[in-house]
């Protein structure tokens, strides 16, 4: 008897394991790791319980990653990423530099050193914290020029995404430098999904290109961002976030059709550098229930609802009733409540009387953001029975998704520098 319950036992718990698992026994030719900055696991799962199916979500094996950096519990995208990137700890805002300021040797090093091709894909500029990370050496991810200098001077064979920031300055234009080793859309980040038009390039769109440029018998590794994801939960908008995961996702697919020809030597990974926004799936009003679908009703994204009306409210000074016909339009906040109505007429005097009049509860509830937005995103949020604590970064650890040749080296709780300890152990 005792023999047939661990039998049972064993098929139980052990055949899942191996049976499950698709990992091969070689070393990974083709990595892809995907970084999604800002995509808190609640973002995850928020976006799941929208009714959008992540791909990667289903991945088998999963991690647990925590973040801190070297200045603060609560990591910024430049010392988190330099910490994925060569497995030292930083303080904020360094980016591919250590605590005392000395260059680190990247996954970049790493890989050229093998003769396989680097590629970089972001929603954020070619110069923007995540990617630089890979490439550049800077006690300031702002010195957006002098970072720019180190992406065409590095050994980096291709970026697709957003273009520079501040692409002009004394040895001449980063466009031109940089020449055919990037392909971008010439701005400084890829549209929002929410607000991108047929015309322009998804992020699934520039890592396809990446792909096919960089394919070779040598083997790749490419770090896709979703950059995006992070500017949305700043500003604690829910819906925006949940569509820059979709599309984070259409790019994880890309990895996937890729991983389909060649399962023997592909591994993917798919993470985050930090969660963003302190948002929680649950809010008093709504108790134990949540209604993730009233957020679907939202047609625009925080920036263009700010560039294409809050401009006008500014400038024309509106009535309330006509303020509040768009944002029911634009939102699906229809149906106001007497109390909703209350929050939104005082964020729209305050947004038109400007922070001189602000009281110290207002600093609290808008910050440095626009008050009109800010309680349209949070009225929206609350109805969803959902809630964002700050707008800005949290301490909270991150998921790591894993698929492919060696994926189980990656199960398990760890810090995001162990995120490169591991892509060198299965690389080597
Ligand atoms: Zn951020």
């Amino acid at each position: 008897m005792k023999k047939i319950i661990a039998l049972i036992l064993c098929f139980i718990f052990i055949l899942p394991l191996s049976s499950c698992n698709d990992v091969g026994e070689g070393t990974p030719k083709y990595i892809f790791m995907f970084v999604g900055d800002g995509m808190g696991m609640n973002a995850v799962a928020l976006t799941e319980y929208a009714g959008i199916d992540l791909s990667f979500n289903d991945f088998d094996t999963f991690g647990s990653v925590t973040t801190h950096n070297l200045s603060s519990e609560i990591t910024d995208s430049a010392s988190s990423a330099t910490a994925m990137a060569s497995g030292e700890k930083t303080k904020s805002h360094y980016v591919g530099v250590d605590g005392n300021g000395k260059k680190v040797k990247t996954l970049t090093d790493f890989f050229k050193k093998k003769n396989m091709k680097v590629g970089l894909v972001s929603s954020q500029a070619v110069n923007h914290a995540t990617p630089a990370a890979f490439y550049a050496h800077n006690e300031s991810r702002y010195n957006y020029y002098e970072i720019g200098l180190d992406f065409c001077e590095s050994k980096v064979d291709f970026f697709a995404g957003a273009g520079f920031l501040e692409p002009d300055g004394d040895k001449g234009n980063l466009y031109d430098m940089a020449g055919e080793r990037i392909l971008t859309n010439g701005e400084g980040f890829l549209p929002f999904e929410i607000d991108r038009k047929p015309h322009e390039k998804s992020l699934a769109d520039y890592l396809e290109e990446t792909v096919k440029k960089l394919y070779s018998e040598e083997g790749f590794f490419i770090m896709c961002e979703g950059g995006r994801i992070d500017s949305a939960c700043h500003m604690n908008d829910a819906y925006t976030a949940i569509r820059e995961i979709e599309a984070f996702d259409e790019a994880v697919k890309i990895a996937l059709e890729f991983y389909g020809e060649h399962p023997d030597e592909t591994l993917i990974i798919v993470t985050a550098d930090h969660e963003t926004g302190g948002l929680t799936l649950g809010y008093n009003p709504t108790e134990y229930e949540m209604y993730p679908e009233v957020l679907l009703n939202q047609k625009i994204s925080y920036s263009r609802f700010e560039s294409e009306y809050v401009s006008v409210y500014l400038e024309k000074k509106p009535d309330l009733e006509a303020v509040l016909s768009d944002i029911a339009y634009l939102f699906g906040l229809s149906d106001l409540t007497a109390y909703e109505k209350e929050l939104l007429s005082y964020a729209y005097e305050l947004t038109k009387a400007g922070t001189g009049a602000y009281t110290k509860r207002d600093w609290v509830d808008f910050s440095d953001k626009t008050p009109l937005t800010v309680q349209v995103l949070r009225l929206l949020s609350h109805r969803a029975g959902i809630d964002f604590t700050t707008f800005y970064h949290t301490a909270s650890p991150v998921g790591l998704w894993a698929k492919g040749v060696k994926a189980d080296t990656f199960a398990g709780a760890y810090d995001n520098t162990y995120i490169y300890e591991k892509i060198v152990e299965v690389s080597s």
